[in-house]
């Protein structure tokens, strides 16, 4: 099935689609525009970096395919967390101790920028502190420890460590060995945010266009993006368009394809569950993460439900009964929610890269790309966009420090890089289980 008519039915039941409101939807592009910077993809790194560049007083144009926040933004699981999708090992292997400090810090800094956001445009998306990581048996908690003791003592970051006999003030799951807590992590209602700063950047004055795929890309001093009724001529272009860019426009970066593959991870909502009975099941109310290669990831809502993200797919097909699922997977975790009724089953792609390090860099000199967010990216991607600005500004040192991280493609076309990515992923899951 073709990713987009696999995507099309995931967003169908989205529980944020059910809960948020979108104002007056934004024009489709028509005629010849002309800006500073064109900006495609008005998910959190478009949408971020469009507010940045306005910041720094570039007159910047919007370019979304579908609705703002219709992608990954706008469904995740709506956790905010510290550090990458990859190990820190990886970026100091790359680049060396005192680099990787500076991308931790990096990481930090974008989830105290979601808190800023929040309050300067008066964004109602249901924030809440706290983020709680769980071991599933003892080897993964000695490695979870050996984690917590190592970003604190390397990179000076404290975390609580909470032992079995603990758990239950924080959890109420008996799946769970032990767990790290760290309140400057948290989780909020993603379409809300997205939908949030949408409007502040339209507030701003950044010019936002619906509707209006980009299919077609000239690079020079000026740099041209053709839509299906106009064009925008800028001095500067970012891509920001994930694993959707090579769906609505494989011709404009075809070499950035096989850096990044895109994988389906789906999320379940239970009905409104009484706060009282919601608070019982995580009682710290910290969006909760297990520390396996393929993860389950949970939370509650404002609303009392549970919310209960996990299971991944490498082909674009919708796995078969994907709520019944996914709540047993649920139930797993909590046996209290037998019985308890699933409302809404929905669900994205990332965009894994191979070592789960992001993938910032050019195409060309005026022509940045942000992606390779492998699942990571609800922080980052804020924090990704201001680089960017920060570089069309004339400082492109914290971008590079991204951009000089390699990445290896995945081999073959398409069809060769699913199977190399199913074998890694298989056998990560084996680790999991054993
Ligand atoms: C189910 C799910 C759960 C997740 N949970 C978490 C989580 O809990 N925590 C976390 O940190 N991360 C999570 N993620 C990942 C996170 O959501 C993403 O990393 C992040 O939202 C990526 O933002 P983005 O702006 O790069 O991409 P997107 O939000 O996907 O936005 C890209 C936009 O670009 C547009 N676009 C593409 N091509 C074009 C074109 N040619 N012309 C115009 N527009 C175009 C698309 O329509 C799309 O709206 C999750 C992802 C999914 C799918």
């Amino acid at each position: 099935m073709p990713l987009l008519d696999a995507d099309r039915e995931l967003t169908r039941h989205s529980y944020y689609a059910a809960t948020a409101s979108r104002e007056a939807p934004f024009p489709a592009l028509q005629g010849d525009v002309h800006a500073d910077v064109a900006v495609v993809g008005g998910g959190l790194a478009g949408l971020s970096a469009a507010i940045e560049l306005h910041d720094r007083g570039f007159d910047v144009v919007l370019l979304e395919a579908q609705d703002v926040g219709w992608g990954a933004s706008g469904r995740n699981g709506g956790q905010a967390i510290h550090g990458l999708a990859c190990d820190q090992e990886v970026i100091e292997q790359q680049l060396g101790l005192e680099e990787a400090r500076r991308v931790w810090a990096m990481s930090i800094e974008a989830l105290d920028l979601i808190r800023q956001r929040i309050a300067r445009f008066a964004i109602d998306c249901d924030w809440r502190d706290g983020y709680l990581g769980v071991a599933t048996n003892d080897r993964k908690a000695r490695e979870l420890r050996a984690w917590v003791d190592r970003i604190a003592s390397v990179y000076g970051y404290a975390q609580t460590w909470i032992e079995r006999a603990e758990l239950p003030n924080w959890i109420a799951s008996p799946r769970y060995a032990a767990g790290a807590y760290d309140p400057r992590s948290g989780h909020l209602h993603p379409l809300k945010y997205s939908l949030g700063l949408a409007s502040a950047a339209a507030r701003l004055g950044v010019r936002i266009y619906e509707r209006s795929a980009v299919t077609a890309l000239e690079t020079g001093d000026t740099v041209r993006l053709r839509t299906a009724h106009g064009h925008v001529s800028a001095r500067s272009a970012l891509l920001a368009g994930n694993v959707y860019l090579q769906q609505f426009a494989p011709a404009v970066a075809p070499q950035l394809a096989a850096r990044i593959m895109p994988v389906g991870t789906y999320i379940v909502a239970t009905r409104p569950l009484g706060a009282e009975r919601a608070h019982a099941l995580i009682p710290c109310g910290a969006a909760v993460c297990d520390t396996n290669f393929v993860l389950d990831y949970f939370r509650t809502s404002a609303d009392h439900r549970l919310l209960y993200g996990g299971r991944v797919s490498y082909s674009t097909a919708t796995p078969m009964n994907l709520a019944a699922s996914m709540r047993r997977r649920m139930v797993r975790t909590f046996p209290q929610l037998d019985g308890v009724e699933v409302e809404h089953a929905w669900g994205g792609f990332v965009d894994i890269s191979m070592n789960r390090a992001p993938d910032f860099g050019r195409v060309g000199a005026n022509v940045y790309y942000l992606q390779g967010f492998s699942g990571h990216g609800l922080a980052l991607t804020g924090l990704a966009g201001k680089l960017v600005a920060e570089a069309i500004a004339g400082d492109a040192s914290r971008f590079d420090t991204f951009a000089r991280l390699k990445h290896r493609p995945f081999p073959g076309g398409r069809l060769l890089r699913m199977p190399a990515l199913v074998a890694g992923m298989a056998w990560y899951r084996l680790r999991d289980l054993f």
